[in-house]
């Protein structure tokens, strides 16, 4: 063909080859300019789409140049052999795609050449797909230049540089010179082609298209494919454009917090993590602080939202004024901001950042011309020092609600004991050691019967505490929670001199009353007890017969207890002993009987089953009676109804306890009773009660 062909005269076929081809660039480069947030699979699609357009793009502007060969009269190509060379097109089309990133020179060459070599290769076939008797021959120097040419336009043009992020200008010169490094090629690989010059249809050929036929496809379906590939792929790109800025949009709506224009915590959750897990690369650590404004609800009701909005927004602005690039401040919702510090700091160092910030939050606002003075309060987690990054926030918060229990605008390291339950009563046991101090313990009294006469002959000393948010506490929270951290002591000591100096008081009012006062066993362990309520006596000028101390029946007959020796002590200082909760536990008889006690309370368990069950009511008057064989007086607590009166009347108990009568009550209350007959009951108070000078009955 090579012989034949005179391009001067066919300028036109030239350039249409090269404009199917520049086509074919532009579609290629088109649909391999992906947004680099694409899925996978339209990656994949837009790969493939870019391969075909290559591959339709060679073979076409080949059948166009062809066209103006003076073939053979009624001469066809072969179908099979032209789609395996628009497969290895195809191929090439994929092969060239990675050049667009390689950047290293070696493999980028190589990959232009092996693109190159499949282009060639495929222009060829499409050649030799025509069915002629004797076959095309080939010239070996028109097919090198064709490679040469092609692995340069390759290379130069699917440069990185080129391809990669260029602007419109860039890839439209890019888009020309494929093309026309497309056309050359072609045009080089007719001319290696030779057609001898008697050959002819080959009339044993199957499966053929007809000249005519191609060079129409060529002409028209060649660029038909290729304008819609463009035109599915601009599209694309309109509507993904689109779409991807609606989504950055919402993105960015849905990280951000419109009050203070501040990340919120989602954002801040994603950063968290990116930031722990370059901490754990580095093996560094990272800060979180929880900030908390101290009273913004009540700034909220008194001056209304708006005004707490605005606040708010000056505390963002605030806040984010003092931080560096290396940290991120979010806000949390409501009155909680986060700030993560990423610098690798030592709990010294965010300590210190704490205290900058409140410091600078502390500075009054002025917010639609009022001065509006706030404090802050800061917990501090230490990652990963205070547990794994999925507990940093709640830690942190953890110890921002230690920081406020100290009363605010302060901050505070997260501390183990601050989770849960544990919480909880680190929080009771840190207020319990200002209780005393601040006079939120509180004594009141229960009143005992007399159960013959019906007549008040004494109280129970029972523990009151009036916390300031919690309000009453029962001594049944506390009180083991003080035996367990060692506040027993400083509790029981106050106790002492408490009920002492009511005792006194009452007196001082003419009121003689008998006071009973529980002792735990940890006080029973203190070796200086009875030296203590012998001081408390003297210093009120009292006898020690107007105090008795109760004592569990488990601590006062366990015989391996180190308290006997404080027992016998108090029993020689003169005060009263009964054992508590008596029946609750597995007495020893012989120690029982050696104790220098004077009553048993039988347990208010026992008390409540008296009517229902038969068993309780045996211990009871099992009880009763082993009191009475001992000299023991019998005292039952925890009577509640007139029926459990009548049993424990009929048993034989001395004296009672119970809610039937009295329920405990300040020493007031109590007093107000005694004089004015203005109680709960019509009760009388033991005449014995009243006056200094008569001694007490005990029965
Ligand atoms: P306890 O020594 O057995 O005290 C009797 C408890 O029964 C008191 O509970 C009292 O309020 C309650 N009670 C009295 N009558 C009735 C009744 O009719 N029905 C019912 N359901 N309950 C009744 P409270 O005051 O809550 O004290 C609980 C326990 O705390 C006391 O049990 C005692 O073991 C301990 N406790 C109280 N004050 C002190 C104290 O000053 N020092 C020490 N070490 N322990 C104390
Ligand atoms: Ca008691
Ligand atoms: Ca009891």
């Amino acid at each position: 063909m090579a012989q034949t062909l005179d391009w001067s005269s066919r300028a036109d076929l030239l350039g249409a080859a090269a404009a199917v081809a520049m086509l074919a660039s532009f579609a290629m480069l088109g649909l391999l300019r992906v947004r680099a947030h694409a899925e996978p699979g339209v990656r994949l699609r837009r790969q493939f789409s870019a391969a075909l357009a290559l591959a339709t793009g060679l073979l076409s502007s080949q059948f166009i140049l062809l066209s103006g060969q003076a073939l053979p009269a009624s001469a066809a190509f072969g179908i099979p052999t032209l789609l395996a060379a628009f497969a290895l097109a195809a191929v090439a089309g994929l092969a060239v795609q990675p050049l667009a990133t390689q950047t290293s020179p070696v493999r980028r060459w190589g990959v232009a050449g092996a693109s190159s070599a499949a282009l060639c290769g495929a222009s060829l076939l499409a050649l030799q797909s025509l069915a002629v008797e004797p076959r095309v021959t080939w010239h070996a120097a028109p097919i090198g230049v064709a490679f040469v040419l092609g692995t340069l336009g390759i290379g130069a043009v699917l440069a990185p540089s080129f391809v990669a992020g260029a602007g419109r200008q860039r890839s439209t010169l890019a888009a020309l010179l494929l093309g026309v490094t497309l056309a050359v090629v072609n045009v080089e690989l007719l001319r290696a082609a030779e057609l001898a010059a008697g050959a002819a249809a080959d009339p044993n050929a199957a499966n053929l298209i007809g000249s005519e036929a191609l060079t129409i496809l060529a002409l028209l379906g060649g660029p038909a494919v290729l304008a819609l590939l463009l035109l599915a792929a601009v599209i694309e790109d309109r509507f993904s454009g689109l779409l991807a800025n609606a989504r950055e949009e919402a993105e960015r709506a849905a990280y951000t917090d419109p009050l203070t224009r501040l990340p919120n915590r989602l954002m801040f959750e994603e950063r968290l993590r990116r930031a722990a897990s370059r901490a754990d690369r580095a093996d560094q650590s990272l800060a979180l602080l929880f900030i908390n404004l101290d009273g913004l609800k009540g700034i909220n009701e008194h001056f209304g939202q708006h005004i707490g909005d605005a606040l708010l927004r000056v505390v963002g602005k605030r806040l984010s004024a003092q931080c560096t690039e290396r940290e991120v401040l979010a806000r949390a919702g409501g009155d909680e901001f986060l700030l993560l510090i990423g610098a690798n700091p030592d709990p010294e160092a965010a300590a210190a950042r704490a205290g900058v910030l409140l410091a600078d939050l502390a500075r009054p606002c002025r917010i639609e011309e009022r001065e509006l003075a706030i404090s802050a309060s800061i917990g501090i987690a230490m990652y990963p020092e205070h547990g794994a990054l999925s507990r940093l926030i709640p830690h942190a918060a953890a110890a921002l609600s230690a920081a406020k229990h100290q009363g605010g605008a302060t901050h505070c390291f997260f501390d183990a004991s601050m989770l849960g339950g544990k919480r909880d009563e680190m929080e009771l046991l840190r207020d319990l050691r200002l209780a005393s101090e601040r006079g939120e313990l509180e004594l009141f009294y229960q009143p005992k019967i007399h159960a013959p006469s019906g007549e008040i002959t004494g109280v129970e000393a029972l523990m009151r505490w009036n916390h300031a948010q919690r309000g009453t506490v029962s001594p049944e929270v506390f009180i083991p929670l003080a035996e367990r951290y060692g506040l027993i002591h400083a509790i029981g000591n106050w106790l002492i001199d408490e009920s002492c100096r009511q005792i006194r008081a009452w007196r001082n009012q003419g009121l003689r009353m008998r006071v009973a006062i529980n002792l735990s066993v940890h006080q029973l362990r203190q070796p200086d007890l009875a030296r203590r309520i012998g001081a408390a006596l003297q210093r009120n000028r009292l006898d020690a017969q107007v105090l008795t101390c109760e004592i569990t029946e488990t601590v006062a007959t366990d015989d391996s207890h180190d308290a006997h020796g404080v027992i016998d002590e108090l029993a020689a200082l003169g005060v009263h002993l009964s054992i508590d909760d008596f029946g609750t536990g597995y007495s020893n008889l012989g120690r029982l009987r050696k104790l220098p006690a004077e009553e048993l309370k039988i347990d208010r368990g026992l008390v409540l089953d008296l009517a229902t069950s038969d068993d309780a009511h045996a211990i009871v008057d099992a009880v009763v009676k082993l009191a009475h064989a001992l000299g023991l007086k019998v005292v039952a607590e925890g009577v509640e109804t007139e029926t459990q009166q009548q049993l424990l009347r009929a048993l034989g108990c001395h004296e009672l306890q119970g809610y039937l009568f009295a329920k405990p009550m300040s020493a007031r209350a109590l007093a107000q009773w005694a004089m004015k007959q203005e109680g709960p009951r019509a009760l009388d108070f033991r005449a014995s009660l009243f006056g200094e000078t008569r001694a007490v009955e005990l029965t």
